[in-house]
Order: C-alpha cells, then structure tokens, then sequence
C-alpha cells in the first residue's frame, strides 16, 4: 500500500498573549504559565488537522537556535549577526568561556509533549554548524577553537540521544545556515566544514538510528522574510545529500521554479533517503488549497521515486518565539491543506500504480 508520510517542520507561531508576556518581560511563573496554555491548545490544534505526527509548536522555545543557551551562563550578546532581505536581522550570542554545555536539551520538550499526546512526535534541534558560530574569532584563553568542537559535537550528540530517548519518533537537525553559508563563501568551503561537523554528530548513531534523524534547509523564514533565497539552490543541494542522515525536510513551494529545484534533488538524492518537499509557503499568507498541494506532489512525483517521496511545510511558521507575522489560524490552515492535499495525491498515485 502505497504511503507518502507527512510532517511538520517544527514552529507555530505563539497565542499574543504569550507573545506579549516575553516581549515585556513578565515574571518566569507567569510565561511558563501562558507556555503551558499554548502547548495543550497547540496539540489539540496539530491533532485536529488530521496529521499523524506532531510537534510541540516550538511553544516553550525561545527559538530554534538559542533554546541550548536557555539559562546558560556561559555567553554573552554580540556575535554573528545574520540580515534578512527585509532589512531586519538577528543576531547569535557569543561564547565566553568554556568548557562549553547546554544550559536546556530539547528532550525536555518532548517530554512535556508527551504528557499531552499519544501521537509519534517530531523534536528539532540546532545544527552543530549553527552553533560553531558562537566561538569568538579572537579565541578563548585556556580554551582552543578545537576543544570547543569535541565538545560541541558530544553536546549535540547528547541532544539527540535525549530527544530520541524521551520518544521522539523523528528527530529534525536545523540546518538553515546552509544555504546562508553559500552567500558568505560561495566557494563552498564554509557549507563543506558544516557538513563535516554535523556528520561527525550523525556518525556517532547507528544506521538504523540514522533512518530517524533528518535535517531541514530552507532560505530562512522570518517575519516573513528569508536570508538567502537569492542564494541558487543547486549550490547547496549539491552538496546536501552527503550528510549521513534518512530524511531531507527541503523547501520548495516558495521556489520561483519548482522543476527545475526538483530536478537538481533527483540528480543528487541517494538511495535509502528519503525527500519531504515543502509544499505550502510559510512565508505567504495565502492558505494552499488540498488540490493545489495535490498537484505539487504529483509534480514531485515525476522527479522523486515515491517510495523516497515525502511532503512538509516550507519551514517552521514561527522560528522565533517574538514572531506575529503569520496568525495560528492560518498556519493550522496551511498544515491542515498538506495533510489533505497529500492524501489526495496518495490516493491518485496509488491508483496509477494499481493501473501499470
Ligand atoms: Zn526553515
């Protein structure tokens, strides 16, 4: 029986009033109170769309790259900033001493998820690349670049394993900064040494733990904006496929030219990995119709064998925690469209199948 799985990618934007508690800096009782809220309505909310893996939302979060500095003692603001095409930036902490841990493991948000669902459960986490980025260029006394890369690569590993652990079906690797990387050196040398890294933290599972572990690339998504989609694609696919992990969560439906994006996936795609093609734009407000994310996995489906074939959003709804630019309803409505729209395209594939 033919099935083409579904998942989210991790964030969904925040209900205002929590957003409103973190931006004024409201007592901890009281975020963590709001944050409870948000996570059992966020769960209701993923488990009415009819999809059968979920996420947390991202709701306890402070973002998708930061959640390991949560409570840390260890860094410090004025690290690398990054630009979005809308001229607002974010900008990562910096290292100040080592040896370097997290302060917060992601395993906690499974565990709370837990407590809510009986659905399998998706966990994000940061890419080891990511967070390579907070060593000060300058160096830390008593502590070598290279002695903060063995521990990184042991924290991050730690990170998945508790994730894997505390039972998260899949575990999603964050790697955004990938494409971004091709902008900064667009020789490729940058998105060679994330790779690296990044396989030096897959390579400590196993291959059948390695078929649960994934790794999302997108051109950045927020407030609407993005950091590198004027970065070509082909740049970074190229090289994408050599991580040693199952599954590729790629956006895709924001591409100005889909089959040409998708012909570079087929070129370079492995066997025993499997493709999740975004099919709804995050970015855009615009709800997708069941039959529009429909027809793009059938469009997929000329390129992509569909035993490897797998559907996704673009990228999280809400990478950081302050973000309002989508609404939850609209964000439920894009999830709720894949899911439909993937079935319908199942339902039609499995047809033609039957026919041949
Ligand atoms: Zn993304």
């Amino acid at each position: 029986m033919l099935h083409i799985p579904t998942e989210p990618i991790g964030s969904v934007p925040r209900p205002d009033a929590l957003i409103d508690a973190i931006v004024s800096g409201r007592p901890a009782a009281e975020i963590a109170a709001l944050q409870e809220r948000a996570l059992s309505d966020t769960i209701q909310r993923f488990e009415a769309t009819g999809s059968t893996l979920i996420t947390d939302g991202e709701q306890l979060k402070s973002s998708f790259v930061t959640y390991p500095f949560d409570g840390s003692d260890q860094i410090v603001p004025g690290g690398m900033r990054i630009d979005f095409a809308d001229g607002h930036h974010r900008q990562l902490p910096l290292l100040a001493k080592g040896p370097f841990r997290f302060a917060s493991y992601a395993d906690k948000y499974v565990a709370e998820a837990r407590k809510r669902t009986r659905s399998p459960i998706k966990q994000a986490v940061i890419s080891a690349s990511a967070l390579s980025l907070i060593y000060p260029a300058e160096g830390i006394p008593g502590y070598s670049r290279e002695a903060f890369l063995a521990d990184l690569v042991n924290e991050c590993e730690k990170d998945i394993r508790r994730c894997l652990q505390a039972g998260a079906e899949k575990v999603q690797i964050d790697f955004t900064e990938g494409r971004l990387s091709l902008k900064l050196d667009p020789s490729g040398g940058v998105l060679q040494q994330f790779i690296s890294l990044i396989n030096m933290v897959c390579d400590r599972f196993s291959p059948e733990e390695r078929t649960t572990l994934g790794v999302h690339v997108c051109p950045g998504g927020d407030h609407d904006s993005t950091h590198s989609a004027d970065v070509d694609y082909a740049g970074l696919l190229a090289q994408l496929f050599q991580l040693h992990v199952g599954n590729f969560y790629l956006q895709l439906a924001s591409e100005p030219d889909r089959r040409k994006v998708l012909a570079t996936i087929k070129q370079y795609m492995q066997p025993g990995q499997r493709v999740f093609i975004g099919v709804t734009d995050v970015i855009n407000d615009r709800v997708e119709t069941p039959e529009e994310v429909r027809d793009r996995v059938l469009e997929a489906a000329e390129f992509i064998p569909l035993a490897q074939l797998g559907t996704t959003d673009d990228c999280g709804f809400s990478p950081f925690c302050d973000d309002r630019s989508t609404t939850r309803e609209v964000a439920f409505s894009k999830i709720k469209a894949r899911v439909e729209g993937t079935r319908l395209a199942e339902q039609i594939l499995a047809e033609r199948a039957l026919v041949r």
